[in-house]
């Protein structure tokens, strides 16, 4: 037995101090990453399928590690919100789009909306609604010009306190997404009381739209249900034509997706911008 732990020991707990020490040795960098400028936001258009234009741009994180090259989000998000760092990440990202969107406003004399991932512990422990006001102040953007993406989690918290918080946003003009749907904390009962102007439905259910029924049935049942409530709805991860025309056929508002675009750096979102390009 003392033989088998001595085993353990070398070869199960290493393996957890090195994933330990990682996640660590990234919240040290990340600390670092804001003042270096190290982050970079990429944009991925939203297509409106009333008219096909590109009415809007999600913003997308991304960081450029000085050694360990492109880290995902996927990876440094969770330990950005563990450490209380998605604050000042946040902020930096809210100013960062709303400037760029004031600037796609006066170079291509048309709106076009951006959308900014907001984590569930910005209500918490942040003042999600000073940071916002900030921003819009900051750089001059038509509150309405502005989407913040919410996941359903974060109605597992204090769901007055959010309720509060998002009336507050509302009642700024800022436009309010549900991002993920399907996939958290299933909230339908309290969806009828949220000031939310968006659903975006999450790419696992618009994946194989075609050829899974059960995908096709609750796609066709979210659009129906969000149209009753008044939200207009995004699929997100379209990647095909044939998902496009059966969303197209199901009554969906906008498409977001690799079949249109993926994620661009700002230069190219703007070549796209000038090239009038419609689905
Ligand atoms: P999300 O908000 O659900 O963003 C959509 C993700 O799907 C993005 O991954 C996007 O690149 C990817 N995607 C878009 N179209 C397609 C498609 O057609 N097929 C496939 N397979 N994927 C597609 P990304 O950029 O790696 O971001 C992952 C997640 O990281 C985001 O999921 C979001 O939860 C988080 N994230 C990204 N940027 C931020 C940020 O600025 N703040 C916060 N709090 N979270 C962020
Ligand atoms: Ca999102
Ligand atoms: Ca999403
Ligand atoms: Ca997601």
């Amino acid at each position: 037995v003392k033989q088998q732990a001595l085993h353990q020991e070398l070869f199960f707990v290493p393996a957890m101090d090195a994933q330990l020490a990682q996640a660590y040795s990234l919240e040290q960098d990340l600390h670092r990453a804001i003042n270096h400028q190290e982050f970079i936001l990429n944009y991925q258009p939203k297509v409106d399928l009333h008219d096909g234009s590109v009415s809007s741009a999600e913003s997308l994180i991304r960081w450029l590690h000085p050694t360990l090259g492109l880290v995902s989000p996927a990876k440094f998000i969770p330990i950005a919100e563990s450490s209380g760092l998605i604050l000042p990440i946040t902020r930096w990202v809210l100013n960062e789009a709303c400037m760029q969107a004031m600037h796609w406003q006066l170079e291509f004399s048309r709106p076009i909306k951006v959308a900014v991932n907001i984590s569930g512990t910005h209500f918490q422990s942040g003042d999600i609604l000073s940071d916002v006001q900030q921003a819009l102040s900051n750089s001059g953007l038509a509150p309405h010009l502005l989407e913040l993406e919410i996941t359903e989690n974060i109605m597992m918290d204090d769901f007055n306190a959010v309720l509060t918080t998002l009336e507050q946003l509302s009642e700024l003009g800022v436009l309010l997404s549900i991002d993920d749907f399907g996939t958290g904390y299933s909230s339908l009962k309290y969806l009828q009381h949220l000031p939310v102007n968006r659903i975006k439905i999450d790419q696992s259910f618009v994946k194989n739209i075609i050829n899974n029924a059960g995908n096709a049935v609750i796609t066709k049942s979210v659009i129906a249900m969000s149209h009753q409530f008044g939200f207009s709805v995004v699929a997100e991860g379209v990647e095909t034509s044939d998902e496009l025309n059966f969303l197209l056929q199901i009554g969906c508002d906008t498409i977001q997706g690799y079949y249109f675009s993926k994620p661009l750096p700002v230069e190219k979102f703007d070549c796209l911008l000038a090239s009038n390009r419609s689905l």
